[in-house]
């Protein structure tokens, strides 16, 4: 073939795939300008991190856990799906085993945006209601079907053995009405998805069953029932305790007493946030207190 054949060709296929391309990504669609951050908590456990919003060029999603066994390696949660090319880069940088499993912790875009880039032959776990989640978004409409979760659980579920044990729990609503707790007994780790992603109010996505009132109730019951565990890989921010998880128990119970006090006396959600005192809890924002302050107002409306 001559070269300017082959010029021509490549330049044609360029200009096709550019097409594509801009066809298949919405214009304002953040694309990542940083790879993805990786922490190693133990031998055979990473994070997967660059998880704090909400910048979009340098937000991937939520923590990602790597866990590594014998047979393949389970992550927990897949992050945005514009960083799908930095997950399997990050994977890659901590092991060449194939990925066997996904655990979906929830049903956001945040966290479920790449259970489609390890093949159709990953099993993907989640509780039964965050599947009935996924299946709303068009994420996983059409031939993407496939990438719904094959595995679910209603109270709990365990996944493989001995080291390589996996147990699932699910405590009722909060951030959703589907948010599993994943627990590594061998490596007494948790992860929590969102129902903690940070030191400040949880989102209570009411339109996916979530609820501000239930979320204390929920963690309450998370921390009473799992007690074997030394580090929390929270949903969006740097690795936790099991005492940061009774804190924040302790904080999102509060919150929720607060804002139906605070509605019974006929107070506003404005004021209710006002007289919301965050100093209590060291290190603790209210940047998304008053959202949750709503979320319960809504609540008590129905
Ligand atoms: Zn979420």
């Amino acid at each position: 073939m001559k070269r300017s054949r082959l010029v021509a060709i490549f330049v044609g296929v360029f200009a096709l795939s550019m097409t594509l391309a801009a066809y298949q990504q919405p214009p304002a669609a953040p694309q990542p300008t940083r790879p993805i951050d990786v922490q190693k908590l133990k031998d055979n456990l990473y994070v997967l991190t660059t998880s704090t919003c909400c910048e979009p060029a340098t937000f991937s999603g939520g923590n990602v856990a790597v866990f590594i066994t014998d047979t393949g390696v389970t992550l927990v949660d897949t992050k945005l799906v514009a960083w799908g090319p930095a997950l399997l880069d990050a994977v890659k940088k901590v092991t060449s085993k194939p990925v066997t499993t996904i655990i979906n912790t929830h049903t956001h875009g945040d966290h479920t945006g790449n259970d489609d880039k390890f093949g159709a032959a990953v099993e993907i776990v989640a509780h039964e209601n965050t599947k009935t989640n996924m299946e709303k978004m068009d994420a996983f409409k059409g031939e993407k079907t496939q990438f719904l979760p094959k595995k679910v659980f209603k109270d709990k579920l365990t996944v493989g053995s001995g080291k390589d044990r996996i147990d699932l729990y699910y405590f009722g609503a909060g951030h959703t009405n589907g948010d599993a707790f994943v627990v590594f007994p061998a490596l007494r780790t948790l992860h929590t998805g969102d129902m903690f992603a940070w030191k400040d109010a949880g989102g209570c996505d009411r339109a996916n069953g979530g609820s501000c009132i239930a979320f204390p109730q929920t963690l309450a019951r998370v921390v009473a029932t799992i007690k074997d565990v030394d580090t929390v890989i929270p949903g969006h921010s740097p690795m936790m305790t099991p005492k940061d998880l009774q804190e924040y128990q302790r904080f999102m119970a509060d919150l929720a007493a607060h804002a139906q006090a605070a509605n019974k006396a006929g107070q506003s959600v404005d004021e209710a946030f006002a007289a919301f005192k965050v100093d209590k809890y060291p290190g603790y924002k209210n940047e998304r207190v008053k959202t949750a302050i709503q979320a319960v107002y809504d609540e008590l409306k129905k």
